[in-house]
This record gives structure tokens, sequence and C-alpha cells, in this order.
């Protein structure tokens, strides 16, 4: 069986009960970065087997992965932080192991877009995740001015290094849509700066933007 496991994404006590029974149990866990998943395995006195699964071996490496998952072995996947899948490898796996008939199990737990949707504020009823906002501007502009149309909730992932430039990019095309940006979920410096597109550019443009961040347009 392989687990899907979700990990927290800041703070690391966002861990089911049920996680770390699954994280103590398998045969082995796979880890995007060991270091941040022994962080985790080390707060709960997990000492179990990690191999390293990430976007760079995941050809190599998914052939071995199923044929000790045929040969009986329980497999946890984890990434290095939320739910893996969701803008982290996983999803080469998991098809892969659907391919072969082995049973794939979600372990439920944080993930940074549904947290910020679920805090924000704005309509939780209908929404589209997007992932990160595209680099190239030409094809942010013209997901805007979809979206600028569309009456639900959008959601991104973005970095500190180009929120100011997608900032400037949104309020072009969609002044007065609502926006949140949460920053820095379930960590010491956790933030919802909540207002117009507009309105929010222009009130942190003196500031510099730290940390993890997910965008909510409505
Ligand atoms: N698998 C993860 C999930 O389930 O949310 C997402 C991984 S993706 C590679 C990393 C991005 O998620 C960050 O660049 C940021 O946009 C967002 N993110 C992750 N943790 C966050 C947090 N604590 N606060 C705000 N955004 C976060």
């Amino acid at each position: 069986m392989l687990y899907v496991v979700a990990t927290p994404i800041g703070n690391l006590e966002d861990i089911t009960l049920r996680a770390l029974r699954i994280l103590k149990e398998v045969d082995v866990i796979l880890a995007e970065d060991k270091r941040r998943t022994g962080k985790l395995l080390k707060r709960y006195n997990i000492k179990n087997i990690q191999q390293i699964y990430n976007d760079h071996n995941k050809e190599r490496r998914t052939k071995n992965i199923i044929q000790m998952l045929k040969k009986g072995k329980d497999i946890a996947l984890a990434s290095d932080s939320g739910t893996p899948g969701i803008n982290d490898p996983g999803f080469y796996l998991i098809r892969a192991c659907i391919k072969e008939d082995i049973k794939v199990s979600p372990v439920p737990g944080p993930n940074a877009a549904i947290s910020a949707l679920a805090a924000s504020g704005l309509p939780t009823d209908r929404f589209t995740y997007y992932g990160f906002v595209p680099k190239k501007e030409k094809k942010a502009k013209e997901l805007f001015k979809k979206i600028k149309l569309l009456k639900e909730s959008a959601i991104f992932y973005e970095s500190p290094h180009r929120i100011k430039n997608t900032l400037k990019i949104m309020s072009e095309i969609a002044p007065t849509k609502q926006i949140v940006i949460a920053r820095e979920i379930t960590k010491k410096f956790e933030e919802f700066i909540r207002g117009e597109v507009k309105e929010v550019e222009d009130r942190l443009k003196n500031r510099k933007i730290k940390g993890e961040l997910v965008i909510i347009l409505n």
C-alpha cells in the first residue's frame, strides 16, 4: 500500500495521529528532502528509513518503488510540506501505482491553499486552485483577465520575490477585486492581508514581504 501522507506547513503540531502511526509503521518513508521530513520525525521520535523521492529522481526511482510495493512493502509518501501531489512531487508515483493496481490511500492533513481559503473570509462555496502564478507576465495577464470575469475564489501560490510585481499586474487588470494574502500560515509571523487589489498594492509598496504566501482573489 502507498500512503499519501500530509505533513505540517509550518507548525509541527499540525500532524494527525494516523499520520504519525503510519510514518512509524511503514517500511520506508519517501521524502522530498530528508532534513525537512527529518525534523518532523525527530520531534515525534520516529526512527524510520527515509529515501529521497523528488522531481529530479522520480523517473529513475518509480520502478524500484513499484517493485517494493508489489513485494508487499508499505510505503509513505511525504513531501516537504503539506499534501503530496499538490505542487509537490507525488502525482507521477501515484499514477504509476494506480496503473499497476497498487492500493493508494490518502492520510489527510495540512494544505496551504485550503488553510488560506478557510480563514480568508472570501466565499468558499466555489473556488479554483491555480498553483503558482505564471512567471511569464503575458501568461499571468491572460489568466487574471479570465479570472476577473469569474464569480469564484481563485487561489494561487506565490513567491515573496514576485508578489509586488504580481500585485502590480493584478491591479492594472482588476483593481477592485477582493484579495487576501495569507502569509506564513501556522507559523510565528502568520498574517492575513485583506482588501481591494489596488488598495493592498498601495499599502504594501513600502514594505518588504517575506515568507511563504498564498493569494486568493474573488
Ligand atoms: N504541498 C504543499 C501544500 O499542500 O500546500 C504546497 C507545496 S508548494 C511547493 C510550496 C508553496 O505553498 C509555497 O511557495 C507557498 O506559496 C505555499 N505555502 C506552503 N506553506 C505555506 C505557509 N505556511 N503559508 C503560506 N503559504 C504556504
